[in-house]
């Protein structure tokens, strides 16, 4: 038989990288072997009971028909009023939109906007999907350096970047890979620049509340008119409220731009499940609650942190600076790199096989010679790792 003609469109993107570490993972798990699975991209957290509860009155209520392809009313207008609240933000119902996660999302607002030909800016390192998001629409990326600044993307990269070709940049703050955390006020003199030069900014907004102090949440709905007019935020409830597998995210775009979403999601997905459109409504309805679970969850995310990324930076061969938020720590393995290990994915393959370690390699966050470490795990599997990484490498003097 002849093989699957599969479209050039699907054959030209990569697999997932992230996948495959965690498709290792499985496969040891399997096997009986006791993994200590740092490769993880979702939080080890179960979803707050208050919004499961929400999830069930939806059910008594009877949601469980279609909804309007943007979603229900409800949790158009719950999304308007909690970033006014939180964030100060001013946009109405018409720029709001409901996906099945923050992947739809970006996916809508790529797949809107770009032609093929067209240039979109990605800074290094980045999450795996984005370049192949662009690949799907025929478009280019084009990456951006940002290890001169330790990951931080600043306005002066990106304008440099800029040509009469690029028509979207797309950012991810915090950031997976690096954790790291761009300042606001950098946050906006990106936009400026794009703005300026009537570039378009997709904000990967999916660890927005995983900020850790003196770094704060900043949402770019909260820019004036002006500047939000070039934005769509992908935002997610996945990471934030521990719903990675209730497949629930939106947009907040301008009025076009969403309705050509819509128009899309229209002939996929539809919309999101129902129920759970009515219990994200409720749940940022009830912001207290809301922000006290989020908020124990960080606290956490963050006590994890300050143990762990030092002892990593201890580990012999290992660098790896504070990252400001996210649950990822991206470690620079370069200096072991040699006759023994010839790439990081050498490092990635040792840790699994002498450590049954799994942590994901950077290369395919466009940061080879990196590794990505998840902290979204117990206290004691961190501390597990730590002690076989020192048996095996030692510690730096
Ligand atoms: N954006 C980033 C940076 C992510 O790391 C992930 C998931 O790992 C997503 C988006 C996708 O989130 P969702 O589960 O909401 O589709």
């Amino acid at each position: 038989m002849s093989p699957f003609p599969v479209s050039e469109n699907v054959l030209q993107m990569k697999g997932s990288s992230t996948l495959i570490a965690a498709a290792a993972a499985a496969d040891m798990r399997a096997r009986g072997i006791d993994v200590i699975d740092l490769s993880v991209g979702e939080p080890d957290f179960d979803t707050p009971d208050f919004i499961k509860q929400y999830a069930w009155e939806g059910l008594q209520k009877g949601l469980t028909k279609y909804t309007a392809t943007a979603g229900l009313a409800e949790f158009r207008s719950s999304i308007v009023d909690f970033y006014g609240t939180r964030f100060g933000s001013h946009f109405d119902q018409s720029q709001v939109a409901a996906t099945c996660g923050g992947k739809q999302a970006l996916f809508n607002a790529a797949c809107t906007l770009l032609d093929p030909g067209d240039d979109v800016l990605i800074p290094k390192p980045y999450w795996v999907t984005f370049p192949e998001i662009v690949t799907f629409c025929r478009a280019n990326s084009v990456f951006i350096e940002t290890e001169v600044t330790d990951f931080i993307l600043t306005a002066d990269q990106v304008a440099a970047s800029i040509t009469d070709r690029t028509k979207l940049l797309i950012v991810n703050s915090p950031n997976n890979p690096s954790g790291r955390v761009i300042p606001h006020d950098e946050m906006i003199r990106i936009v400026r620049t794009c703005a300026s030069r009537g570039v378009y900014v997709l904000t990967d907004e999916c660890y927005l509340f995983f900020a850790y102090p003196p770094a704060q949440p900043f949402s770019l709905a909260s820019l004036p008119d002006e500047l939000r007019h070039f934005v769509c935020v992908a935002g997610s409830f996945s990471k934030t409220y521990a719903m990675t597998g209730w497949r629930i995210g939106y947009t907040i775009a301008n009025p076009e731009w969403t309705n050509a979403m819509v128009k899309l999601q229209s002939h996929s997905a539809t919309h999101p499940t129902s129920f759970v459109q009515y219990a994200c409504a409720k749940a940022l309805q009830n912001v207290d609650a809301t922000i006290n679970a989020v908020n124990a969850m960080t606290t956490e995310y963050e006590r994890r942190r300050n143990w762990f990324v030092p002892a990593l930076d201890r580990i012999y061969g290992f660098k790896c600076s504070m990252p400001e938020g996210a649950f990822y720590a991206l470690v620079d393995v370069r200096d072991m790199l040699g006759d023994k290990f010839r790439s990081s994915a050498d490092v990635a393959d040792l840790l699994l096989s002498e450590a049954q370690i799994v942590v994901t390699d950077g290369e395919g966050f466009g940061a080879p010679g990196y590794l990505r470490f998840s902290y979204a795990t117990s206290m004691e599997n961190l501390e597990r790792a730590i002690e076989k990484l020192k048996s095996i490498f030692g510690s730096a003097s």
